[in-house]
């Protein structure tokens, strides 16, 4: 089923909560770029923060790597 991406307006289709591929991957960079300042910070303050919708937020989170991620570790996954 075809979606609109909430930021670009761009039609995908995916499971993927209101955004595209291409804008979850720079949402999730926000994300980690966030928790690398604000460490521990909290979901609600990240939401505030960021902009990103809670969906999102936790989608990302569930994906696992952001809380694991070390400082140095790859930047890109292509
Ligand atoms: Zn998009």
């Amino acid at each position: 089923m075809l979606k609109h991406c909430r930021k670009c307006g761009g039609l995908f289709s995916s499971s993927d909560p209101h955004l595209c591929p291409l804008c979850l991957e720079e949402a999730q960079h926000t994300v980690k770029q966030y928790l690398e300042v604000h460490r521990g910070a909290n979901v609600l303050s990240l939401v505030r923060d960021t902009g990103l919708s809670l969906a999102v937020v936790n989608r990302i989170l569930a994906n696992g790597s952001i809380y694991a991620m070390p400082k140095q570790g790859p930047s890109h996954k292509d």
